[in-house]
């Protein structure tokens, strides 16, 4: 049966591809509700399968632009060298997981969301939906750092953000490889932004790098806030303890421009003499400019709400757009909820929004406030260490977290691995 679904799904990717100019719209199946996903990620790959595994009469078509998955978490640990994680280690097919879960898959890009008329636009398709489920991840706002269009090219291609993983964790890899020596930035953006941890953690493991290949580098961290955003105490003293030659924190210093010509960075910094923020110069060899984060920029193209900082507005206690109550968005893309912007949080939420909206289609009442998502982050701080985070929530107005910070320890990093292959096998079946 599952067999056959695939088959099924062949030829129809196969009548996509030959349909280039025209617009098709693909035949509406009567008898099932039809779930569309947009965005194969870590939310979007948790949602088609177990909604195929909730009510397998459900037709689930999931939309990605991509042809291969590639995961953010662990990039830092091949980056750095660390852990044998090889770079198969980060890219998987899809077609494991919609061959075991039947679900449809169209590869294409999104261009556009109509939510009145239930449709969704991709550059060769029309495709409607009943349910729609957004897990589209985040954008950057150069635009919030950088006045004109030419600066914003300049450093997404000399200092790439490396927050989404492809061409830029491959850049990335390039200048820490080619490295000889001298200052290498890592700047922390303002606001929320995809994995908190995610900056500090490629801190440790580039200096893990520079130690192991005894190369006379400097990784300097500029950061707007007084300490990290996670982890912070535990950061402080893996750089403190590990990397006493390698590593500069500095807090209050956020970015302000970048020169590649004479390879100077510009960042208003509190100076601690003249009790007030002055710009100050510093040279680098290597920057890694993580610019301020938004909601896929779809979501607010479709007219559904947004916050002040770009990301999607949810009515309480669901994960419906507060625009439209059979749009549902889910992973890094939502601002609603302080969740940590993690692949752990995208899976578990997608769980839940998963479990509501197979008792919508049977008329069921789903009980939010019972199903409560939790969060475990790991980040590797050398060779053989980590700390980890673990978040547990109650319903009160508002999703309430309480945490719990680990050790540094080799336990921890062994327990990273663990989490990290389970959580790929999860949503690829691997
Ligand atoms: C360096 C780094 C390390 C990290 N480490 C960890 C960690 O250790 N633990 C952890 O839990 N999290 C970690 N994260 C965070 C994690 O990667 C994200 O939180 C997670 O990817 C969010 O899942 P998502 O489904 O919301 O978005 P994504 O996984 O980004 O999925 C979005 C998908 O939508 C697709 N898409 C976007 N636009 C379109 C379009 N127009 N048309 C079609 N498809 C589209 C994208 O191609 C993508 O596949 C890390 C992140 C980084 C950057």
């Amino acid at each position: 049966m599952i067999r056959r679904d695939f088959f099924k799904y062949s030829l129809f990717a196969a009548t996509l591809l030959t349909t280039n100019s025209a617009i098709a719209s693909i035949p509406k199946k009567d008898k099932k509700s039809k779930v569309v996903i947009c965005g194969g990620g870590f939310a979007g790959l948790t949602c088609a399968k177990t909604l195929k595994q909730l009510d397998k009469n459900i037709d689930v078509t999931l939309i990605e632009k991509n042809n291969n998955f590639s995961s953010c978490p662990f990039s830092n640990l091949w980056l750095g060298e660390v852990g044998n994680i090889s770079y198969e280690d980060l890219n998987y097919d899809y077609y494991k997981t919609i061959e075991k879960n039947s679900f449809n898959f169209v590869n294409e890009e999104i261009i556009k969301i109509d939510k009145n008329k239930k449709l969704v636009y991709t550059t060769k398709n029309i495709i409607e939906y009943e349910y729609l489920i957004l897990t589209l991840g985040i954008d950057y706002n150069y635009e919030k750092i950088f006045k004109d269009k030419k600066s914003i090219q300049e450093c997404k291609i000399k200092a790439p953000a490396a927050l989404k993983p492809g061409s830029e964790h491959l850049a990335l890899k390039r200048m820490v490889k080619n490295f000889k020596g001298g200052n290498f930035i890592i700047s922390v953006p303002n606001g929320a932004y995809r994995c908190p941890p995610a900056p500090y953690e490629r801190a440790c493991m580039i200096a893990n790098y520079f130690k192991k290949h005894k190369i006379k580098g400097k990784v300097i961290i500029l950061d707007p806030r007084d300490k990290p955003a996670a982890k912070p105490y535990k950061f402080l003293k893996a750089f403190e303890e590990y990397y006493k030659d390698f590593i500069i924190y500095k807090p209050y210093s956020e970015f302000k421009k970048i020169n590649f010509e004479n390879k100077t960075i510009t960042y208003k910094n509190f100076d601690e003499n003249q009790i007030e923020y002055i710009n100050k110069k510093i040279d680098f060899e290597e920057a890694n400019i993580i610019p301020p984060n938004q909601a896929n920029a779809l979501i607010k193209k479709s007219n559904l709400e947004v916050d002040e900082m770009g990301w999607a507005k949810l009515r309480k206690p669901t994960f419906r757009s507060t625009s439209s109550e059979d749009i549902y968005i889910v992973g890094d893309s939502q601002g609603e909820y302080a969740f940590a912007k993690s692949a752990q949080m995208a899976n578990s939420c997608a769980y839940i929004v998963s479990e509501e909206i197979a008792s919508r289609i049977k008329n069921k009442i789903f009980d939010y406030k019972n199903n409560m998502p939790g969060n475990v982050c790991y980040s590797m701080v050398t060779e053989d260490k980590a700390v980890s985070i673990m978040h547990n929530f109650k319903y009160e107005d508002t999703f309430i977290p309480s945490y719990e910070i680990s050790e540094i320890s080799h336990d921890v990093a062994v327990g990273a691995k663990g989490w990290y292959f389970g959580l790929i096998n999860d949503i690829l079946e691997i």
